[in-house]
């Protein structure tokens, strides 16, 4: 059976500093989505146990939703590193910026939206800008933890996590301050290649 793995970095641990400390990549990084990928490995492990005796004494329920909860922290993370860079921010170009030009009416407009969906997640969360291949349009997510109030079936093109591990140590509960650096390391690029991959 397929088992997940933890993705390098793209970068160095304090490339996105000023803006996402390298203490907070360090963690964030090498503990959290590490313990995704082990939670998603250990999910499949108990489900591989239980098919050889067709699930007795096997809670199938509990183990679908630890598969479904660190599957999604693993593919949101591995979404979120390349995300980002060092010197990113701007505004996108090509494709992806006529699209949300379209969508959204204009980029300060989705700008707007998107920080709003993000700052405003309940709990624990992320922000995603998504592909909905149902209607060919951009849609934006406010998700809880990693796998709820998503829409199934669109592709997450950019994410932005809330989660209190990717900024307290650094903006304490100043969640919003933590969304509007994050702008400025967005890799755009990224973001692009996955929409023109989207839209295959
Ligand atoms: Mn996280």
């Amino acid at each position: 059976m397929k088992r997940y793995e933890l993705p390098q970095l793209p970068y160095a641990y304090d490339s996105l500093e000023p803006h996402i400390s390298k203490e907070i990549m360090n963690v964030h990084h090498d503990k959290h989505h590490l313990a995704y990928v082990n939670g998603a490995n250990a999910a499949l492990e108990k489900l591989e146990n239980g098919r050889k005796n067709s699930f007795q004494d096997t809670d199938i329920k509990a183990i679908e939703r630890d598969l479904s909860f660190h599957y999604a922290g693993h593919s949101l993370h591995s979404i979120f590193w390349p995300n980002m860079k060092s010197g990113g921010g701007g505004n996108p170009g090509g494709a992806i910026a006529d699209k949300i030009n379209a969508d959204f009416g204009s980029y300060d407009g989705f700008k707007v939206q998107f920080t709003g969906a993000t700052t405003t997640v309940e709990g624990i969360g992320c922000g995603i800008l998504a592909y909905d291949p149902l209607s060919d349009q951009l849609l934006t997510f406010g998700a809880e933890k990693h796998n709820l109030l998503l829409g199934p079936g669109t592709v997450p093109l950019l994410v932005c996590d809330v989660w209190e591990h990717a900024y307290y140590l650094q903006y304490k509960n100043d969640k919003t301050s933590y969304v509007n650096a994050w702008w400025n390391v967005v890799n755009w690029e990224d973001v692009a290649k996955r929409f023109d991959k989207s839209k295959q």
